[in-house]
């Protein structure tokens, strides 16, 4: 960026939010280097981190970010949303420099309504510390991602996050009613007040899954629920996956709403699930949960499941895995789970119809092994953890535990097993992501997995945000 630039950018910043909030020392800015994407933690890790912001910002209010989205269009200064930067697909990374915008000083609830059990509440807000303060009056808000230490309210709306609970209470998009949003060019918008009406088209869902590039959430209406009385477990091994995918459907279908639906394939269910609950585990396993107000119909709903399960062949595990699967739900992410460097590590999520489900999983699954030559011992455990009334997705993790130790060619690794895995999913009737969103990653495969469409996405864009101030070159545009 060109030094007077810089100079007009630092003070602009500092008049609106004080110098406090402007943070363009090195080491300050280091913060930023990297979300949770392999190849950005692995940049960074090397010393050429992929994020490279001229400088980092901190408003307080959504008229302060207003304000800045003003002045990075006066100087032509690209700016990128920073939730909790533990996005996977590297969408938070400042990969053409500007400014990083940290939400994370938004963080107020500001009203919650117990009556209709709506809430509004600030874009920075932890997803944990929002349930916690919840969880205090009784309530919860039901969007549990792993990530929830660290993912953001407007993070998750951004990147169309999903939760451990979304069969029964769905996705972000099914949790937020209406939006507070600075446009591309700076202007303050509230979309209407509830999401279900007849007074034209939804502007609120046009900013969920926009990873930033449309404008910039600070806040949310969102719906409570109460929290459930009555919790019940259900864990079924299946001798073949089909079956349980099987079971998965008809449990869906027939309007049975477990929150939680996790099929693991044998490969995850002998290898991660079983090590998280402690229990040796050799065939495809399902763990079901299912919650609610009246404890007569949840276990009147989780016996009705049982019952779908055993007419497919399967076989009871005790309940008392649940319940640990339960108190360790998270742990799957996090060392010495998760993998760390010098691993090459991602997750293939991708979605679609039950017609294509059982495909999708085999052909998704033999594309990223194939990718991967016997040398570098991959490891790939696949489970279907998110299931909708017509269809699911498969969420298949790779690691390779060392790759090659040249960045580039590790790099060239690691996108070889995307561009296999997303094309076979796609090829076999998916759709390429369920919860991640594209951001860098996936930028490449928009063209082809919208077709024509995508030019109607570019013309949206170019219209909303004339001088390409957010987020440019994300999600393909
Ligand atoms: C260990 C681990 C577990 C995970 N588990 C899950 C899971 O269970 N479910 C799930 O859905 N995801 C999961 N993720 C992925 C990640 O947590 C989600 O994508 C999350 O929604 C990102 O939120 P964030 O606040 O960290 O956003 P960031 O990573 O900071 O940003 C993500 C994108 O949103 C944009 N953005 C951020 N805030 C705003 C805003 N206020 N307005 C506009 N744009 C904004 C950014 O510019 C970027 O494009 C996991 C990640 C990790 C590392």
């Amino acid at each position: 960026m060109a030094a007077l630039v810089q100079e007009r950018l630092i003070a602009g910043l500092q008049r609106i939010v004080g110098a406090a909030a402007v943070m363009d020392a090195p080491a300050a800015r280091s913060q930023y280097a990297n979300d949770q994407w392999w190849y950005a933690i692995a940049a960074s890790g090397a010393g050429h981190p992929v994020s490279t912001p001229d400088v980092a910002v901190k408003p307080q209010t959504p008229e302060q970010v207003a304000e800045i989205v003003q002045l990075a269009n006066e100087l032509r200064v690209p700016i990128t949303p920073w939730g909790g930067g533990s996005g996977v697909q590297g969408a938070a990374n400042a990969d053409r420099g500007g400014i990083i915008l940290d939400l994370r000083a938004l963080d107020r609830v500001r009203s919650i309504d117990e009556k209709s059990l709506t809430c509004v509440v600030e874009a920075g807000k932890t997803v944990r510390e929002f349930e916690a303060e919840l969880n205090a009056k009784g309530l919860t808000f039901t969007h549990y991602p792993a990530s929830t230490e660290w993912a953001t309210i407007g993070g998750s709306i951004a990147a169309r996050g999903s939760g451990v609970l979304s069969s029964k209470y769905g996705k972000i998009e099914d949790h937020v009613l209406n939006l507070e949003f600075v446009t591309p060019t700076g202007e303050l918008v509230h979309t209407p007040s509830v999401p279900r009406h007849a007074v034209g088209p939804e502007l609120t869902q046009l900013q969920i899954g926009a990873e930033g590039t449309l404008g910039v959430v600070t806040a949310a209406t969102v719906k409570l629920r109460l929290l459930p009385k009555k919790r019940v477990f259900l864990v079924v091994s299946f001798a073949n996956l089909a079956d349980g995918i099987e079971a998965g459907r008809l449990i869906m279908v027939t309007g049975l709403r477990p929150p939680v639906m996790r099929l693991y394939d044998h490969h995850a269910a002998s290898h991660s699930l079983a090590r998280a609950v402690e229990t040796p585990l050799e065939h495809p396993t399902f763990v079901m949960m299912f919650d609610g107000e009246y404890p007569d119909l949840v276990e009147l709903e989780a016996a009705k499941a049982r019952e779908i399960c055993l007419a497919h062949n399967g076989k009871l595990l005790p309940d008392s895995i649940g319940e640990m699967w339960w108190e360790r739900r998270y742990v799957f992410y996090y060392p010495p789970y998760a993998p760390e460097l010098p691993s090459i590590w991602g997750t293939v999520d991708v979605v679609a119809d039950f017609e294509h489900i059982e495909a999708v999983y085999h052909e998704t699954t033999k594309a990223i092994r194939a990718a991967v030559p016997d040398k570098w011992n991959l490891s790939l455990t696949t489970h279907l953890s998110h299931w909708y009334e017509w269809g699911s997705m498969i969420y298949a993790r790779m690691k390779i535990p060392t790759g090659p130790s040249d960045l580039a060619e590790a790099k060239a690794l690691h996108d070889a097993v995307f561009k296999a895995g997303v094309e076979a999913a796609m090829r076999a009737g998916a759709l390429m992501n369920d919860h991640h969103g594209v951001g860098i990653r996936l930028a490449p495969f928009m063209e082809a997995q919208y077709g024509a469409g995508m030019d109607t996405l570019r013309r949206i864009k170019a219209a909303m945000d004339p001088n390409n101030i957010l987020c440019p070159g994300k999600l393909g545009f």
